[in-house]
């Protein structure tokens, strides 16, 4: 076995210079071994349960201009939209009735959007569902407002941390987006009490084996319950419009590396990565995820949810195709429970 690999399998970490090692020749990995030993991780772990979440994209609004995003604010383009309460816990009713019970609310930082009504939004649902998780997904927010949220209900967040490195972060987001407050509000909802995932998009420009050494790096330190890696894939309507996608290889190695390093760690296995090949869902299973989160937004209005072209949105990707997503775990099954991240190993 790879001596780097045998050392993270060990310590369950690395040095960065070690990272930038064992990522600079991952094309020569044994991939199936490789794969082999997340799986038998996850094994270890959660046995043979795949968890569902159901994703809500609550508002395309958004008031941030991140270069890669379909829904920045420049995108004059896009149809907007906002969910109302109502509406949103009606996607609930219907994620309930086919054994949903994490329901992650998403959307862009829309200034429409109060945090009294997200946690209204949230009470409401966590009243009526008391079985089920509420993630939120809304990007950074002041203290007082993740507290507003947990105090509501809210037990997870979802916000990628895109970039470990200052500079790469600069090359993907505008001047008054900074990573010190990314990593600040990660840290934030953690002393709160959230489960947190971070995650990157693999493959965005200007991505190289140093600025995801710092992202593995980051990985270890923070600890986090959840981590979303998904390809980049490019949105013609955004400055990154005409940029290379990121590739199914290195995905799958991603996923797989991350499972070694935090193997209790929720893992989905992304929209992205069905969008760029129609076997991505199974291979991300094969390569160690654990987690899929299929479309629960009303249908009229996922088209308008475009972070990236050619997003998938039917057959497995769509909730209300449950069937269409187990034929595709083959081996694995839907476990129906809110799948909170394990503290200890069974
Ligand atoms: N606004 C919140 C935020 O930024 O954290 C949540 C919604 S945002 C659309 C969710 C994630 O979508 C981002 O963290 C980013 O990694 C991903 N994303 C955005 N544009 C993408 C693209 N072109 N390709 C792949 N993923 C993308
Ligand atoms: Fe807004 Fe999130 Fe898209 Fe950035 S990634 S433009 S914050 S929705």
């Amino acid at each position: 076995m790879d001596k780097l690999l045998e050392t993270l399998l060990e310590t369950r970490r690395l040095t960065e210079e070690q990272w930038r090692e064992l990522l600079a020749r991952r094309d020569s990995l044994d991939r199936a071994e490789l794969f082999d030993l997340a799986r038998a991780e996850r094994q270890r772990w959660f046995g043979n349960r795949v968890y569902i979440r159901g994703l809500i994209e609550w508002t395309n609004v958004c008031k941030n201009n991140c270069y890669y995003c379909g829904l920045r604010r420049d995108n004059h383009r896009v149809r907007r939209y906002r969910l109302t309460k109502e509406q949103i816990l009606a996607c609930c009713e219907a994620g309930y009735r086919w054994g949903f019970r994490t329901f992650v609310l998403q959307g862009g930082e829309d200034p429409g959007l109060s945090p009294e009504a997200v946690a209204e939004t949230v009470a409401a649902i966590t009243a009526r569902y008391p079985d089920c998780a509420v993630t939120l997904s809304l990007g950074e927010w002041e203290e007082t407002v993740y507290r507003l949220w947990y105090e509501a209900g809210a037990r997870r967040y979802l916000l990628r941390h895109e970039t470990a490195d200052e500079g790469h972060y600069r090359r993907l987001h505008p001047p008054e987006l900074s990573l010190r407050h990314r990593m600040d509000c990660l840290y934030t909802l953690k002393n709160l009490g959230y489960q947190v995932g971070a995650g990157f998009m693999v493959g965005s420009p200007g991505q190289t084996d140093e600025t995801l050494a710092k992202d593995f790096c980051l990985l270890q330190e923070l600890q986090p319950e959840m981590v979303g890696i998904g390809p980049f894939l490019p949105q013609h309507d955004t400055p990154f419009g005409r940029e290379k996608p990121g590739t199914l290889e290195d995905t799958l190695v991603f996923l797989a590396l991350i499972r070694l390093t935090l193997p209790p760690v929720l893992l989905p296995a992304t929209t992205a990565l069905a969008t760029l090949d129609p076997r991505g869902r199974s291979l991300g299973m094969e390569a160690g995820a654990n987690v899929v989160m299929p479309n629960l937004s009303p249908p009229s209005v996922r088209e308008s949810y475009a972070l990236y072209d050619g997003k998938a949105a039917t057959g497995a990707e769509a909730a209300e195709h449950l069937a269409d997503l187990r034929a595709q775990l083959a081996g694995l099954e839907i476990a129906i429970d809110r799948g909170d991240a394990p503290t200890k190993q069974p």
